[in-house]
């Protein structure tokens, strides 16, 4: 048990929280308590703006050489301690400890990426409609940015949205979810050591409703980008916009993955498992709809059922396991809850669903683990199929041919990524132009994203202009558009 206290990251000064304190408790091991860590209140949050807004004004008259080597730095060392940092993320959030080594180093990937992306600061020139009078268009920084996270990548999704800001030149206050806080932190420890200005970079940690709130309200904060559910992101869209400050969403989704006749069944089974049940089905690009065409139905259940039945769940730094624990005891109740509801629906389990007890290092250990569903005879329009469960569930659905099953794929509130298994071109770009989602995977699982590429989704998945990649600069800067008569 640990008693340490970590503290919020305020004015270039680690502060108690005004609100005390939260244990951050292990989901998978409920005796793991991997610290204590500060709770800040709304006077905190406005004093991180306060601060912000002056950091942000030294950190733009950086020079690019200065961000460059600070971003560079952060990224060598989240790759440096990868091992070290993704025990922590694992232990907290509850994926695999590679997943969360993987995690890491991925947040190390985004800032190198973004260290380049300092360097290609490049704007326009255009003659003007009058003569004598010169024009040019560059960017500024948007300025006092506001990221607010969820708990899914404690890590990563910090640092796709810190490495641009910091990049462009703005200030940063960050909100991680507060099931999370111990990498949030770790990754903050890290940039308090590159010498910013103070109040460039500020970690409040704390409630959405307290902390959230203030910085989804505010007037001072320019820019704010959100990860996280549907429901809270339709308040931070409100809040924003009746402010009329630029606002970027990225929220839940109910991709689907279309498995054709003439796919490769080995690999399609690949990727409906990677897919569905990698990160224990919690990403916002799993694929919990299989949609699998009639001729290739059976063998294909009949193939996911014999792979299922070797996936190892259980402690994620257990050496073998591919599935840790769910995330927490309220998101296990709720999957559960789909679980049972499917079943009402008329959904046939062909496999998984348990709940269990884990033994770790010979003791049995009080966590979240559930074994990963398949179901069969689902439809469309079962809730199973429409709602986001963030489970390890996956329902497949019988389609005739290729048409119905892309027209199943499409029939969807949410468009974040679509997937197929084909081998047939013509199928192949057929999908590609026709999926309604933001990213579309051809014989791939729809998890898995490149760094260095945007990301994002349509209908009630995104809004906003588009996160990761040169597109973020649309998001972390404002265009300035000169007129100069000699
Ligand atoms: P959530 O919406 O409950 O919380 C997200 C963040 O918002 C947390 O930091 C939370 O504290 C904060 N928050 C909550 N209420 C708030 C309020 N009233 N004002 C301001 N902030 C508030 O989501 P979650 O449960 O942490 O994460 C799971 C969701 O995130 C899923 O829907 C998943 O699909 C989505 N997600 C999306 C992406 C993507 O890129 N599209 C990536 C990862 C996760």
């Amino acid at each position: 048990m640990s008693d340490q206290v970590f503290n919020n990251y305020i004015a270039g000064e680690w502060q108690p929280g005004n609100n005390g304190s939260i244990a951050n408790i292990s989901p998978a091991d409920t005796r793991d308590v991997i610290g204590q860590y500060a709770q800040a209140d709304s006077a905190q949050t406005e004093a991180a703006i306060q601060a912000a807004i002056a950091g942000q004004e030294e950190w733009a008259k950086s020079g690019l050489e200065q961000r460059y080597s600070v971003l560079m730095a952060i990224g060598d060392e989240l790759i440096a301690r990868k091992d070290e940092l993704g025990n922590i993320l694992a232990r907290e959030e509850g994926k695999t400890l590679a997943e969360g080594a993987g995690e890491v180093y991925r947040s190390g990937q985004f800032f190198h990426y973004y260290a380049a992306e300092v360097l290609r600061q490049m704007g326009e020139t255009a003659e003007s409609v009058r003569p004598g009078i010169e024009i040019e268009t560059r960017r500024e920084p948007v300025g006092v940015v506001g990221i607010i996270t969820p708990w899914n990548f404690p890590t990563a999704t910090g640092a796709w949205k810190i490495a641009p800001a910091l990049a462009f030149g703005n200030a940063v206050v960050w909100k991680p979810a507060n099931q999370v806080p111990a990498s949030a932190w770790a990754l903050t420890e890290i940039i308090s050591r590159q010498g910013l200005p103070a109040g460039t970079f500020n970690l409040v940690m704390g409630p959405g409703s307290q902390v959230g709130d203030v910085l989804i309200n505010s007037r001072d904060v320019n820019a704010l980008t959100f990860t996280g559910s549907l429901e809270t992101g339709r308040k931070v869209a409100s809040a924003t916009a009746g402010n009329l400050v630029k606002c970027q969403l990225e929220m839940g989704s109910k991709n689907a993955l279309i498995v054709l006749d003439d796919a490769d069944l080995d690999n399609a089974v690949e990727c409906a498992v990677g897919g569905a049940f990698g990160g224990t089905g919690q990403k916002c690009t799993a694929s919990s709809r299989l949609i699998v065409t009639e001729g290739i139905h059976d063998r294909f259940v009949e193939a996911m059922q014999a792979r299922m039945a070797k996936l190892v769940v259980g402690h994620p730094l257990k050496e073998g396991v591919h599935i840790g624990a769910v995330a927490d005891a309220r998101q296990l109740e709720q999957n559960v809850e789909y679980l049972e509801l499917a079943k009402k629906e008329g959904a046939t389990l062909v496999c998984g669903g348990e709940v269990f007890t884990e033994t770790f290092n010979g003791e049995e250990v009080e966590g979240y683990y559930m074994q990963p569903a398949l179901f069969t005879n689902t439809t469309n329009d079962m809730t199973i199929n429409r709602e986001e469960a963030f489970a390890p569930l996956a329902c497949v659905i019988k389609v005739k041919d290729y048409e119905e099953a892309l027209a199943t794929l499409n029939d969807t509130n949410f468009g974040l990524t679509g997937g197929i298994c084909t081998q047939s071109l013509q199928y192949a770009t057929h999908f590609k132009r026709n999926a309604k989602t933001g990213c579309v995977m051809v014989n791939l699982p729809t998890a898995g994203t490149d760094y260095h590429v945007p990301f994002g989704g349509r209908k009630d998945s995104s809004f906003g202009p588009r996160e990761q990649g040169t597109y973020a600069k649309e998001f972390y800067t404002v265009v300035k558009t000169s007129y100069i008569r000699a």
